[in-house]
């Protein structure tokens, strides 16, 4: 016998509560599953974690820079590794608890701990339990993928989960992997005071970037002490006396690094292998990422797929955006699809990065006619007065339309002062409407306008 419901969610992710909540408010009965820990990957080991850690690396890094502002301290700053990861923990904990007491409160909501896996296309086996329901939603996320390289079975490696575990700052972090989550522990470990080595193989650092945005990035972080080793080939770990020591077979540098620690940040896989999709029909790509189309709908009827398991997105917001047109279409008679999304995102080192659209390269490759302007943070007032004047931004035209197409913006600010034009874009408006705005002063957000009075031809 199965327990019917009106629905049945499956992940206490970023689409899966808040849809809960839509779902219910509609007047169905909901089974929400959650087999680990309410609030899923950025509530307890993604953006909230890194991003409190992350605070607390800026304030060390300020700290040690108080004299460029006059403020002497009587000595170095310490970095209390303990307080510092209970303060993480808290903030995490904090919104755990928020999202399950949400939840369990929620009239015509059921929460069931457990992981689930389909039996059929209308059911759902949660432990002992059978669950039924004509409409599923999927919302598993993902976690980090393990490389399967040389030696790595012979070896103790971080993630992105058991790296927030460390109360103790590693003499040596090696990190395998320069792109968005990497780069993030880099910088925020060297500011601890760890060694920190980051190996890449592809030729550049955050390769989705442009290569100027890339080469900046690096140059910034090269800057704090961090190593950067980039086209390194045949990577591979043994144990050593120190550690792991980490074959690397770059253009340049030692073939070896031996290292205290080792984080695995080569990027994320779906949870999908273990959900028993084959039983419902729901098709995968090659990669474990669930098919949808424009709705989210996956190729079973009646099953839609949410947030970083369906491959449309890999961030907070666009999860959450994915609820937010799943439950327009379902609920308020709309229409809304997926592909009218414009993408920004940021990449949370300091200075950080800010972006939405296309990138230059992907601008270029489309073959239309483009207007590029740029501009030095150093020309930013803000900038300046905080002595913080890393970076630059840019801005990518189509010289026909007259739309803004990209933008990054790598500087102090860069991940707020971005809206202005991920705004402009979703509004649909000629560039000239953000160029003729009146910023405030002294913001980064006001040298967009300069900026875009400014455009040359891309040759
Ligand atoms: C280190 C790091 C930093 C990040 N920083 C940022 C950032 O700054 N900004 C940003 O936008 N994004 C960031 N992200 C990405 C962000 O965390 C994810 O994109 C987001 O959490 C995806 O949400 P989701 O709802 O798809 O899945 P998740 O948040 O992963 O939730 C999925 C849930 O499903 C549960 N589950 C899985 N399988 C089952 C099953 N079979 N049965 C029951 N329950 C199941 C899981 O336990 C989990 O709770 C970061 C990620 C990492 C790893």
């Amino acid at each position: 016998m199965s327990r019917p419901f009106d629905a049945i969610i499956i992940g206490a992710g970023q689409a899966g509560p808040s849809l809960a909540g839509r779902l219910t408010g509609a007047g169905m009965t909901v089974a929400l599953v959650e087999r680990k820990l309410f609030g899923g990957t950025c509530v307890n080991t993604g953006c909230m974690p890194t991003k409190t850690l992350i605070a607390s690396a800026y304030a060390a890094h300020v700290a040690r820079r108080g004299a460029d502002y006059g403020v002497m301290l009587d000595a170095p700053p310490r970095i209390d590794m303990g307080r510092v990861k209970a303060r993480a923990d808290a903030v995490s904990a904090n919104a755990r608890a928020g999202v399950e007491t949400w939840l369990r409160g929620m009239k015509g909501c059921v929460v069931i701990e457990g992981h689930a896996r389909f039996t059929a296309s209308d059911t759902v086996r949660v432990g002992e339990e059978q669950l039924s329901a004509p409409r599923i939603f999927i919302n598993v996320g993902g976690r980090a993928a393990i490389p399967g390289l040389p030696g790595i079975d012979q070896i103790r490696y971080l993630t992105n989960t058991s790296i927030l575990q460390l109360d103790r700052i590693p003499g040596h972090l090696v990190i395998i992997g320069g792109s968005y989550i990497g780069l993030e522990f880099a910088q925020m470990y060297r500011r601890f005071g760890a060694a920190v080595t980051v190996v890449e193989m592809k030729p550049r650092l955050v390769s989705l970037e442009d290569e100027d945005v890339s080469q900046a990035i690096r140059d910034i972080l090269e800057g704090e002490g961090i190593t950067v080793r980039t086209g390194a080939e045949c990577i591979r770990f043994a144990p050593h006396a120190d550690g792991v020591a980490v074959g690397v077979e770059c253009a340049s540098g030692d073939p070896e690094i031996v290292g205290t620690d080792v984080l695995l940040a080569v990027g994320r896989r779906p949870n999908t292998d273990d959900l028993g999709l084959e039983q419902a029909g729901v098709k995968t790509d090659a990669r474990g990422y669930i098919q949808v189309d424009d709705s989210l709908a996956t190729s079973t009827p009646g099953i839609w797929a949410l947030g970083d398991c369906n491959g449309r997105g890999a961030f907070t917001h666009t999860a959450y955006n994915d609820f937010e047109i799943v439950a327009a279409n379902l609920l308020d008679g709309e229409q809304r699809k997926v592909s009218e999304r414009i993408l920004g995102y940021a990449l949370y080192i300091d200075p950080p990065l800010g972006r939405v659209g296309m990138t230059e390269t992907e601008a270029r490759a489309t073959g239309r006619k483009l207007l590029i302007g740029q501009r030095a943070m150093d020309r930013v007032g803000r900038a300046v007065e905080r002595d913080e004047t890393q970076g630059f931004m840019k801005v990518i035209v189509d010289a026909e339309a007259k739309l803004i197409v990209g933008a990054a913006i790598l500087g102090i600010g860069g991940d707020e002062a971005i809206h202005g034009v991920l705004d402009m874009m979703n509004a649909g408006v000629p560039y000239r409407v953000l160029q003729r705005a009146v910023p405030i002063h002294p913001t980064v957000s006001e040298l967009i306008p300069t900026m875009l009075g400014d455009l040359n031809p891309a040759v």
